[in-house]
């Protein structure tokens, strides 16, 4: 029997205002417990909310760049439900009448780009956060509470969890571009919920799982992987799973579960009345559109074509923001976009996954990184001298010619002190020559090594190969 895996992701992401979704408090991350605080967002009696409007901007940017027609008219509503850290006991939200709508994002796969659907993208807003202390009491931060959210609900279009992550980095990306949240999932202003069921070739479909507590892409893909092998094993043995919320736990790598799953009516949603509706005029679309930066698309096809890079380097560069401006900087700079494409592909890369972090991370600059590249070029350094520059450049920060100059690795160009050494290399090892005048053509290479290693890796390595061949004809 053959079963398909369905994903539908339900992503919220915090908005980068700089007051709160209904008050003037600050929305900024962290601060001292409960100083970001005020009657209206700890929920008092008889206190009023009052829109944010760049708020609301900023969710009309984000549902243009994911292809969604954005509402004329859109409302908040009440969510209700209690949790203590939601003071008011409900969340004010949006239910049947959501900002954007029907939009998709494109994902490359194995078999070609597909279309993941987007259903809607919804205003919110964030709750507080709960401590819960070793002697068994809760203490509560109200800071969260009310920062503005965007909730974007994708059609359960993805066969698994490698879509499942491609579509979360296109999200992310296109997130970071617009600059309307900053997506750092450790300080939670990104977090995904999954839907997963499997259905049978036969027809038969298990009920769908909610996962929560996904605080990684990582995660998300390993419970995507947990539940699929549940849920066929559920479909073997001829039973079915149930529609429930589950917790991901990372240190053991399984699924927990909660809760059933709530239904839309158990939160006995109703309009907000302490808010009027919305009405969006196609002028101040219009004008959020003409605002947005290029998106990572249209900048992919301008540095395939500008700089005459392949197509997957162009993906993989664009994928960041500050990666792509990272890359163009340092073309700006070193005038030589091939050689700092290839060498972002190879050593940044690599550096970047090993330390599981963001170029911004990284104690070197694209000045440092363009000031390598002009080494190379103009011969100063070898590329595999410029690759130890690099990892020292990644470690210490220090700059490329301090550690050329210290460590001297200055590349030998000097044609006769490399004929010295080749010379040298061949009177050591006679059986060698013999060998290349038998036909032995590896004997060259096994010259050249020598060479290379006589000059510890300094001599230009096109010379070596050249004057060893000249020598031994
Ligand atoms: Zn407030």
């Amino acid at each position: 029997m053959n079963y398909r895996t369905i994903v539908g992701l339900e992503i919220h992401a915090e908005l980068l205002t700089e007051s709160k979704m209904f008050c003037t408090c600050s929305a900024a991350f962290g601060g001292d417990v409960n100083t970001h605080c005020c009657p209206i967002c700890i929920g008092l009696p008889g206190t009023l909310p009052v829109i944010n409007k760049r708020a609301i901007e900023f969710a009309i940017m984000a549902g243009l760049s994911a292809n969604c027609k954005i509402a004329e008219k859109s409302k908040m509503d009440r969510k209700n439900y209690f949790y203590p850290d939601l003071p008011k006991a409900y969340q004010i939200s949006q239910y049947d009448m959501p900002l954007c709508t029907d939009g998709y994002l494109e994902i490359e796969t194995e078999s070609g780009t597909k279309k993941i659907g987007i259903e809607r993208i919804h205003m919110e807003e964030d709750t507080g956060k709960s401590l819960h202390t070793e002697d068994g009491s809760s203490l509560l931060n109200y800071n969260r509470c009310g920062v503005p959210l965007i909730e974007i609900v994708s059609r359960p279009d993805m066969a698994g969890a490698d879509e499942a992550t491609a579509f979360l980095d296109k999200l992310k990306g296109i997130l970071e571009y617009i600059e309307v949240s900053d997506v750092k999932m450790e300080q939670g202003s990104l977090r995904c919920d999954v839907n997963v069921n499997v259905v049978a070739d036969d027809g038969r479909k298990t009920e769908i799982a909610e996962l929560k507590n996904l605080n990684s892409f990582k995660a998300a893909a390993k419970a995507i992987d947990y539940e699929t092998k549940r849920h066929i094993e559920a479909l073997e043995a001829g039973e079915n799973t149930l529609k429930e919320t589950r917790r991901w736990d990372d240190a053991k790598s399984v699924t927990v579960s909660m809760r059933s799953k709530e239904y839309a009516h158990d939160y006995r949603y109703f309009p907000e009345p302490d808010l009027v509706e919305m009405e969006i005029s196609q002028e101040w679309i219009e004008r959020i559109r003409k605002e947005l930066p290029e998106l990572p698309q249209a900048k992919k096809d301008r540095f395939m074509k500008t700089y005459e890079i392949p197509e997957y380097d162009a993906g993989v560069i664009v994928s960041s923001k500050a990666l792509a401006a990272f890359y163009e900087e340092a073309v700006k700079l070193s005038g030589d976009a091939k050689l700092a494409s290839n060498f972002m592909m190879t050593e940044i890369l690599r550096r970047l996954k090993d330390m599981d972090s963001d170029i911004s991370d990284m104690p070197f600059d694209a000045c440092d990184f363009a000031d390598l590249l002009k080494f190379v070029k103009s011969g100063t350094v070898s590329n595999n001298m410029a690759k130890k520059v690099f990892r020292e450049m990644a470690e210490t920060g220090r700059k490329p010619e301090k550690i050329i100059e210290e460590k001297g690795m200055k590349q030998i160009t000097d044609e006769s002190a490399i004929e010295e050494i080749v010379d040298r290399v061949i009177s050591e090892n006679p059986q060698s020559v013999e060998d290349y005048r038998n036909g032995k053509d590896r004997a060259v290479g096994f010259l050249v090594g020598q060479a290379m290693k006589a000059s510890k890796g300094k001599a230009a390595p096109q010379t070596v190969n050249r004057m060893v061949r000249e020598k031994l004809k």
